[in-house]
């Protein structure tokens, strides 16, 4: 441990997220250093990153030209109020980013995380639906197992049994259709997996229910990282579409982790060709450098705010940081990084020979399905009798020994390195996660 840290006693002060701090304490993590595809531990071992941090370091680590950004921007403006005034950087990087995104999705509003897009997100469904003079549309729909973050608005559309049970009653008004992952028909599935596309129907059984005039929007995440990697069924996302245009319901894609070149192109909204009327981003557009996300939001959205009947002029909701000076300036030093090293490109590129190493893991002990999709995957592991997410636990405690950084939720092994990662480290990654299940067995 590092000298400022001698004794376990020294690290209980930091409540640390989403962490058993009793475990961790016996056996801490620490990095002390990042630069490129690897981390330096505090015992000063290198350690490849096959999870780009959280999936936000989409460009590797202590990238210069960002850091350079950042020290630039922290000398020269350090904080601007965010509300009624601006700096000329945030309008620039707003620009920047709905010039990256397809169709009418041309304004953008910026926050801190993911939760905080989501939560933006959900609001501005809501408020858009009564400045329009449809007051009665306050239900929002999510989706079992989706993640969406941990703010109220989000563990109430998300389906992570454990990230809601704690605190409360949640949101009212919410209903949650249907998970997509189906390994007795889509096991070992290569991209887009066969079936399930009907699945989408849930939202019609949800509209039969309620009545569509009381539905505000549906919320997905176009692939569901955080939850252990599960693609959307062929037709599925255009099904989710059709019946949202059907009823005048708004479509919400969470590209939290899908977002910045994640599947190969710079959006999901690209990658699978479905338009919805609002997008949730975070983690990629800064890289992970400094906290930010965006939310994208279609013209007629926008418009109804402006030029709605209620004459709202204002969206009253905001954060002290929303387009931090430092944040716009990393996030525009990451989009520059993105378009000179051509990444979002480079990751389609890498796709199949990924894909072909992640599925050699086919046969190993314990592995029940794998799938992916751009540089994602996930390895599912049978659950240990008595003791779920045991064996997925164990061989991410052991890849780490071993210099490898892979992440785990559930029993399910989740593989997202930087989009820098090269094949040979993709060989290292899958090897190492090779070895270590036959170690578990
Ligand atoms: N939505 C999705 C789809 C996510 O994957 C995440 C984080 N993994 C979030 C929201 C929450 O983001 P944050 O942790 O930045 O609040």
């Amino acid at each position: 441990m590092p000298d400022s840290l001698n004794t376990p006693n020294d690290l209980a002060p930091f409540w640390m997220p989403f962490t058993a701090n009793r475990q961790f304490k016996s056996n801490p993590r620490l990095f002390v250093k990042a630069e490129g595809m690897h981390y330096t531990t505090s015992d000063n071992r290198q350690v490849l990153d096959g999870t780009a941090g959280l999936w936000c370091v989409n460009a590797g680590h202590a990238q210069p030209k960002i850091v350079e950004a950042i020290q630039q921007q922290a000398q020269e403006l350090d904080y601007a109020p965010a509300f009624q005034m601006g700096h000329p950087k945030a309008f620039e990087l707003a620009a920047r980013l709905v010039a990256m995104i397809p169709g009418d999705l041309d304004h953008v509003f910026f926050t801190n995380s993911g939760s905080e897009s989501v939560d933006t997100a959900l609001k501005i469904a809501l408020a858009y639906h009564r400045a329009k003079g449809d007051a009665s549309r306050t239900r929002l729909i999510g989706r079992e197992r989706g993640y969406h973050g941990v703010g109220f608005g989000g563990i109430s559309v998300g389906g992570i049994v454990n990230n809601r049970r704690f605190f409360g009653s949640l949101l009212a008004g919410v209903d949650h259709m249907r998970h997509t992952h189906d390994p007795a028909r889509n096991a070992f599935s290569r991209g887009q997996p066969e079936h399930g596309a009907e699945l989408a129907d849930d939202l019609e059984r949800i509209v039969a229910l309620h009545g569509a005039e009381t539905i505000a929007a549906v919320i997905v995440e176009p692939m569901a990282g955080s939850t252990g990697v599960l693609m959307p069924p062929k037709g599925y996302l255009e099904r989710l579409r059709a019946i949202c245009d059907k009823y005048g319901i708004l479509l919400i894609f969470d590209e939290v982790i899908t977002g910045f070149g994640r599947l190969g192109s710079p959006f999901a909204v690209d990658h699978f060709g479905v338009m919805p009327d609002i997008v949730t981003t975070a983690k990629g557009v800064s890289n992970g450098a400094v906290p930010m996300g965006a939310v994208f939001v279609r013209k007629g959205i926008y418009d109804a705010f402006m030029n709605g009947p209620e004459n709202a002029i204002e969206l009253f909701h905001g954060y002290t940081y929303s387009a931090h000076p430092l944040a716009c300036a990393a996030a525009l030093a990451t989009l520059d990084v993105y378009r000179e090293q051509d990444l979002f490109q480079r990751c389609a590129d890498l796709a199949p020979y990924f894909e072909d190493a992640v599925h050699s893991l086919k046969d190993l002990p314990h592995v029940i399905d794998v799938r992916n999709m751009g540089l994602v995957a996930g390895i599912e592991l049978e659950a240990r009798p008595g003791a779920p997410t045991a064996r997925a636990f164990e061989a991410f405690l052991k890849c780490y020994d071993k210099g490898v950084l892979i992440r785990t939720t559930g029993d399910i092994i989740a593989l997202s390195p930087p989009l820098i990662v090269d094949k040979a480290q993709i060989d290292t990654i899958v090897g190492t996660i090779a070895d270590v299940l036959k170690d578990i067995a």
